[in-house]
């Protein structure tokens, strides 16, 4: 079994189980889906999109995007972040994960290296394959923090990018600014040692789900070759609409260049331009946000129970995941919670076997019936 399957695999058996013993008596926390609604301002911005008649509004654009839109998030980004971006800084994606791929696409040369951070989101293994790169995985510490000195023994004349991601999937834990601090360090140190470009990008699709330490560094304040990759999908629960953006630092080495390859990559991968009225739709919704108190809350429930069971846990800050250690091998361990309906991703998908990844935008009444399974499951193992 591929590694990077595993979420797919369970959410397949999620639907076998729930057409066998219906919907409510399966607990599925297998995809990291928001389940929030989205903003009232969404809804309304929809209404009036959907009545306007205005010659060109459905049609093409400059690849990068309507200036408007790119206009808002650079203010936004401006005010939150050191920098002072303009509408040129940005180009819309079709979602973070259009981003990353637009990125690799125009900085990666054949057998180029990627660092990527254990545990990783799955996908980027195959970001980095479909434009020839290499990936190389960076170790972790107790706390999920990376592993400076794994980072230091795989960074080489060969790296080109290193993919970060804070709050993280599969962790739910954020980088503090001394974490970033120091990958930027290593990164910059390493650049000079071998005369060349270390892009970092700071894929970071749920910066506004933080809950305790929310004012995250922008990654370009720290290093000059650095790169945002998000959207809206999770702060605005609107995953399907694939609306995301890439934002550039002010000093980005030979910016225009990679402006240039941005837009092109973004253009002959097929995107051509991100969806107009998601566009639309994010410009007017720039300061709103769904109810991510509510994902807080969810967090601070099943993280008390799970921990009151025994399970260990390093409390997450961010995002939607728990992903706390296995008892036993993290195969088995889902195993055995399937037994009780409860549907987790083994950390091995992660590149972390030893642990097991509960997304947690689900309903309340899941995490309230799924406890009683948890419960037995490590009970069972410890008597
Ligand atoms: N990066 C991470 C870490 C994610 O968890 C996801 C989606 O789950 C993505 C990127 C892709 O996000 P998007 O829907 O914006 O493409």
């Amino acid at each position: 079994m591929n590694d990077s399957s595993w979420i797919r695999k369970m959410f397949e058996e999620g639907i076998s189980l729930k057409e066998k013993y219906g919907h409510d008596n399966v607990y599925d926390f297998s995809l990291g889906n928001p389940i929030l609604d989205p903003p009232e301002e969404f809804f309304e911005s929809l209404a009036k999109i959907s009545k306007t008649r205005v010659k060109g509004i459905h049609g093409y654009m400059p690849n990068a995007g309507f200036k408007s839109t790119r206009n808002k998030i650079s203010k936004k980004i401006s005010k939150q972040s050191k920098s002072s971006l303009n509408y040129n800084d940005i180009l819309m994606t079709a979602g973070a994960a259009g981003a990353i791929n637009v990125i690799l696409h125009s900085i990666l040369n054949q057998n180029d290296e990627v660092i990527i951070f254990k545990p990783f989101f799955p996908e980027y293994k195959f970001y980095i394959d479909n434009h020839g790169g290499k990936s190389l995985f960076c170790d972790f510490n107790e706390d999920f923090t990376p592993s400076l000195d794994s980072l230091k023994s795989l960074i080489s004349p060969n790296t080109k990018a290193l993919i970060i991601n804070s709050p993280n999937n599969p962790t739910g834990i954020t980088y503090s600014e001394k974490n970033l601090k120091d990958i930027c360090k290593i990164a910059s140190e390493a650049e000079s040692k071998f005369n060349s470009d270390i892009f970092i990008i700071s894929d970071e699709p749920y910066r506004h789900l933080m809950y305790e330490n929310s004012n995250q560094p922008f990654i370009f304040d720290l290093h000059k070759n650095g790169i945002v990759a998000s959207s809206f999908s999770k702060d605005l629960s609107i995953a399907g609409e694939r609306i995301g953006f890439i934002a550039l630092g002010e000093k980005l080495n030979e910016k225009e260049l990679i402006l240039d390859a941005l837009n092109f990559s973004n253009r002959t991968l097929g995107f051509v331009n991100a969806p107009a009225i998601g566009q639309r739709l994010v410009e007017s919704s720039i300061n709103s946000l769904s109810n991510v108190n509510s994902y807080k809350l969810k967090r601070d429930y099943l993280y008390s129970e799970l921990t009151s069971y025994g399970y260990e846990i390093v409390k997450p800050s961010g995002g939607f995941y728990l992903f706390p250690k296995s008892p036993i091998n993290d195969i088995e361990f889902t195993e055995l919670l399937k037994k009780e309906k409860i549907l987790v991703v083994p950390g091995s998908g992660f590149g972390a076997p030893g642990y097991f990844r509960i997304s947690y935008s689900v309903d309340d009444s899941i995490i309230e019936n799924s406890l009683a399974g948890f419960k037995k499951t490590i009970k069972n193992i410890r008597t």
